[in-house]
């Protein structure tokens, strides 16, 4: 541990992944850190509740690249499983089609090149030459890439990105179509990059490196939901010192001489020697003097955000049959899904969508014989939200379930709570609503992507998913070791 510059306090803004994983490395350098949350309880977009003896995930549900969640522990010498069990689901996923057809994605790569093989003949020699890139980009990206701060474009430069270039510049939809025809396969192999916000054909094909994240490295589920990652992230910071203040919204970040040396909290203004900000970047800069934001309304119109969703959490009075842990209804045209998300924002006529039932395989999650859902629709940002719509499209997609699945279940729902733009806006301060962030796509990467440290006031940082390195779980936990590290840096160079 370093013992430079002990005692300095330091606020962290939000108690998401990004802040807690900063908030842990800055404690272990010896920081006094204190967190503010304006909510009631810890973990951002990864809270859970409880209701009627149903235990629901509020948001992320697909734990994937154990590897990185190992990375972060491992940085205070535990392990994850010093604080949770880790189940590998198989199936790791379904997905459904038109026509009652489904594919099962199950728990190893010779699995999965058989499923491949059964829908298409040839394909799974194809799948193991795209895998075998992709698991190069994994190795590359991880080793090379997501753990540089966005500081310069020299951070991408590299003898492995060099030689890679043009995929930079492909897309991934290209590139899976060069190799396959199959609609099916290949509405799998674009589904990983949905996690990084942007349609498939707006994504550089270097990105692959999730395809290997999902078949190569499988897909997890801590015992109790992912909330268990989030509490486990509290108890490692509240053991290394870090405060914790719940119901406490910030209202104002105070600038003096060019230097944050405070916030205001319920009126009050409490000095500290450095803020970090680990809400939502636009968010973070209303809290300052104009003079001090670094990016224009404009700047931030001109992004692709990540999806909006309309979410329900649902709970049957009995058990469901027909699905997995996770199921993806990729029943209806994706690409007209994905043009009212991005090109022209409307409700989506028939919306794929997306479920999990984690009472499957980890029984506690629901009272005895009973299943939990989690249903999600995918939808353009700052889109109109009425509850009149949340309703008809509750329908919609309940009626379908119902349809693939073959029972009825709409009769057996004992509680029902839905979550869409508006809560986004409210609980998350969420620009437009969004759910998951800034967008992965090219010139939306790496130093293109908002900073880690303000360019206008000094002692303050921003983390999360909208800067570097983008939305999902694995890169919150990165987001919070690189800032802790410019952080460092920061202090000893003044
Ligand atoms: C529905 C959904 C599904 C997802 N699925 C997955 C998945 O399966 N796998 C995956 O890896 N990722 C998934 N993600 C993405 C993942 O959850 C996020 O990328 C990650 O949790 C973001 O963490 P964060 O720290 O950047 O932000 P957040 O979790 O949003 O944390 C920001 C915090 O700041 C607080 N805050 C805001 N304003 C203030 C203020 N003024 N004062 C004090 N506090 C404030 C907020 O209340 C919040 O707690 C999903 C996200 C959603 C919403």
């Amino acid at each position: 541990m370093s013992s430079f510059p002990m005692g300095k306090k330091i606020a962290v803004i939000g108690s998401g992944f990004s802040s807690l994983s900063a908030a842990c490395y800055l404690a272990k350098q010896g920081y006094d850190v204190t967190i503010f949350e304006k909510n009631s309880s810890v973990g951002g977009r990864a809270r859970q509740f409880q209701a009627k003896g149903f235990t629901f995930d509020m948001g992320p549900s697909w734990y994937w690249m154990p590897d990185v969640f190992e990375r972060f522990f491992n940085d205070f010498g535990v392990s994850a499983s010093d604080y949770y069990i880790l189940d590998k689901l198989n199936p790791a996923y379904r997905v459904f089609f038109k026509n009652n057809e489904s594919i099962a994605i199950e728990d190893s790569l010779d699995k999965i090149y058989n499923a491949f093989e059964a829908e298409e003949k040839g394909s799974s020699k194809k799948l193991a030459k795209f895998i075998a890139t992709a698991r190069t980009n994994y190795d590359i990206a991880i080793k090379n890439l997501v753990y540089r701060p966005g500081v310069s474009p020299l951070e991408l430069v590299t003898k492995e990105t060099i030689m890679r270039i043009g995929q930079f510049f492909s897309t991934i939809s290209k590139e899976v179509r060069k190799e396959f025809t199959n609609e099916k396969l290949i509405q799998i192999l674009e589904f990983p990059v949905l996690f990084l916000g942007a349609k498939p054909s707006d994504t550089p094909a270097f990105y692959s490196f999730m395809n290997y994240a999902d078949f190569g490295l499988g897909t997890w589920h801590p015992r109790g939901g992912m909330f268990q990652a989030i509490k486990a992230m509290q108890t490692l910071a509240t053991s290394l010192g870090v405060q914790f203040k719940t119901d406490a919204p910030v209202s104002k970040i105070n600038v003096k001489n060019g230097i944050c040396d405070s916030i205001v909290v319920h009126d009050k203004t409490l000095p500290f020697d450095a803020t970090l900000c680990g809400a939502d970047y636009h968010h973070g800069e209303s809290l300052l003097p104009k003079e001090y934001r670094q990016y224009s309304e404009n700047y931030w119109q001109n992004k692709t955000f990540a999806p909006s969703s309309l979410l329900f959490y649902v709970g049957f009075d009995k058990k469901l049959q027909n699905i997995n842990h996770h199921n993806l209804f990729f029943d209806t045209d994706f690409d007209a899904h994905a043009a009212a998300i991005y090109d022209d924002p409307k409700w989506p006529e028939r919306p794929l969508f997306y479920a999990n039932f984690t009472s499957l395989t980890d029984p506690n999650t629901a009272p005895e014989g009973m299943e939990n859902g989690f249903f999600l629709i995918p939808l353009a940002p700052g889109i109109e939200d009425t509850e009149a719509l949340r309703d008809a499209f509750f329908d919609k997609i309940i009626k379908r379930f119902e349809e693939i699945t073959n029972q009825k279940v709409k009769n057996n729902i004992i509680f029902k709570k839905s979550f869409c733009v508006k809560e986004f806006i409210s609980e998350y301060n969420s620009y437009k609503g969004n759910a998951y962030g800034m967008a992965n796509t090219l010139l939306q990467t790496a130093f293109l992507r908002p900073k880690l440290k303000s360019a206008k006031v000094k002692k303050l940082f921003f983390t999360g998913q909208l800067t570097v390195p983008g939305p999902g779980v694995p890169p919150s936990l990165i987001s919070g070791k690189l800032v802790a590290g410019l952080i460092e840096k920061e202090f000893q160079n003044n």
